[in-house]
């Protein structure tokens, strides 16, 4: 019997276009097909070409083919979606509280109440503690963001009993601001120390980001947030005043292996050095006529009397295959123009 129903893939023999394709009788006939000769690239279909044949792939399983829409729902009902017996308050606190419970008490209760009326807004800073978070701290940081996701992916969960949909303990809309705020409340700069307080640095990084951790565990949120609030960063003009010291700007830079932002750092604003007659013995110093480093008497194995006593040191060092500054230069200068081997060869030609 032969129907309009073909295989949707086109290097099947069974699609429409192929030499000889018998059609399918019926739905159940095609999705059989798919099933069996096509299991692994279900995926591939869109949605459009399955609506087409009115099929409906299981996109969570991409091997389920469902033969109408209400089936469909039907598998993603029993197999995929899970229901919750826990409160947000519950959940909250087994997740994130647990942790801190002997140092803290429980202020979910209301972190929740403020979180649900909680307008975001864009942080009064440009740049966190990101940068500045590493090893130890970082673990904790990343700990914390860790079950915090663990925490919403639970309260997305719908309530086992459908009556409490709507309960307050069961909403989710306002948990999930919290992994949007989570670097404003946890990474803000530190506050700069106070005018009167001698010493610069009272708090370091390190207790700073753990009271706050400690902080947002225990649910304060609003503390925090007023907290974070409280750091404004720095006004163009206030940098022109006061600019920060280049040397401690590179330093950082290096710190997080940015060398190129370092060497910009140290050397945007150098100017051109005069060639007068009081920097030329530093050029002198720079640029020795010779290093004096005897590289012709390491080559020929002589100037090694020290290691005598090792035959083995003395021969792997003969072995060793040495250049002078000099035979390095006239290497160089004999090497033909547009004739660089390797990978520099293609750019170098066509630049020219
Ligand atoms: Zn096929
Ligand atoms: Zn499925």
């Amino acid at each position: 019997m032969y129907t309009n129903l073909f295989c949707p893939f086109t290097c099947c023999p069974q699609h429409e276009g192929a030499e000889k394709p018998r059609g399918m009788v019926s739905k159940h006939t095609l999705r059989d097909h798919l099933i069996k000769c096509h299991q692994e690239e279900l995926y591939k279909l869109n949605d459009n070409e399955l609506e087409s044949i009115d099929l409906h792939i299981c996109r969570q399983c991409d091997d389920h083919v469902a033969t109408s829409a209400a089936r469909l729902r039907n598998h993603i009902k029993t197999k995929h979606i899970q229901t919750r017996k826990t409160t947000n308050q519950q959940i909250v606190t087994s997740k994130l509280y647990n942790p801190v419970k002997t140092a803290s008490l429980n202020h979910w209760e209301a972190g929740l109440s403020w979180l649900d009326s909680f307008q975001p807004t864009p942080p009064t800073f440009r740049q966190s503690l990101i940068s500045k978070v590493k090893f130890e701290i970082e673990d904790a940081v990343l700990t914390l963001f860790e079950d915090l996701i663990a925490v919403c992916v639970e309260v997305n969960k719908d309530p086992n009993n459908s009556e409490l949909i709507d309960d307050y303990n069961y909403k989710r809309e306002h948990i999930w601001k919290l992994p949007f705020i989570f670097e404003q409340l946890i990474l803000a700069p530190k506050p700069r120390a106070n005018s009167g307080s001698t010493n610069k640095n009272d708090t370091s990084i390190r207790k700073l980001i753990y009271h706050r951790i400690r902080l947002f565990r225990s649910g304060q949120l609003q503390q925090l947030y007023e907290e974070s609030c409280l750091v404004h960063s720095r006004s163009r003009s206030s940098y022109i005043a006061t600019p920060p010291d280049k040397n401690a700007c590179a330093q950082e830079a290096a710190d997080n292996d940015n060398f190129g932002a370092c060497e910009k750092r140290l050397g945007s604003d150098l100017g051109i050095a005069p060639l007068n007659d009081t920097n030329i013995p530093i050029l002198e110093k720079l640029f020795p006529k010779s290093l004096e480093l005897n590289l012709r008497g390491l080559r020929r194995g002589r100037g090694q009397k020290k290691n005598t006593r090792s035959t083995t040191t003395t021969r792997a060092n003969k072995k060793k295959i040495v250049f002078t500054p000099t035979e390095v230069i006239e290497h160089l200068s004999r090497l033909r123009r547009h004739k660089a081997p390797g990978v520099y060869q293609v750019s170098k030609t066509k630049n020219k």
